[in-house]
């Protein structure tokens, strides 16, 4: 990990933790993917190794991220989808030229069609975009209940009533916050 950049915050869905590279929209916001390094280092992390990345690319990176985050806050909230945001993820997808190959132990994984498209790794980012947001995928999109985040998570709890993009960061903000505030209820005197 390369020091003095924000660590990453790892999901298991790879849209919504491609667009959890920004966090704290609605606060601070802190960007965890601010130089072409730091993306190749995402890539690597979430199985989409790449040997190098450009500014544009990264800029390109960037304009899918947010993509992703309007339409799938949009269909969180079921509005209409935005149509530059579709159009850039569809652009993506159409672009990337990733295959997915079946590995000897029963794995997915994805070979991209060289080492030098990031094109490709988003391509395969913007398909599992598309994927969650048609609504294919057993999940519910929502959004993250912290009111400095408000972030659209992929929610595969059983229950589907999970609140938070990730129970380490905001879910545990939040409880913190309310334990705090039960505290100084406690401390009042009784009536
Ligand atoms: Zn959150």
């Amino acid at each position: 990990m390369a020091a003095g950049f924000p660590e990453f915050r790892l999901g298991n869905v790879l849209a919504t933790s491609f667009t959890g590279t920004l966090s704290e929209r609605r606060g601070n916001a802190v960007e965890r993917i601010p130089t072409p390094e730091r993306l190749v280092d995402w890539l690597v992390v979430n199985g989409l190794a790449v040997a190098s990345c450009s500014i544009a690319q990264l800029e390109l990176a960037w304009e899918l991220r947010e993509s992703i985050h309007a339409a799938a806050t949009a269909a969180a909230i079921q509005g209409a989808l935005p149509a530059p945001a579709v159009q850039v993820i569809n652009d993506c997808s159409i672009r990337g030229r990733a295959a997915a190959v079946l590995t000897p132990e029963g794995n997915r994984r994805w070979r991209l069609g060289s080492a030098t498209c990031v094109e490709d790794a988003l391509g395969v980012i913007a398909a599992d975009a598309i994927s969650i947001i048609a609504g294919e995928r057993d999940g519910r999109l929502a959004l993250c209940a912290s009111p400095t985040c408000q972030a659209a998570f992929f929610d595969t709890s059983r229950s589907r009533t999970r609140k938070w993009c990730d129970m380490n960061t905001c879910g545990n903000r939040q409880k913190k916050a309310r334990f705090h505030a039960n505290q100084r209820k406690d401390a009042k005197p009784a009536q």
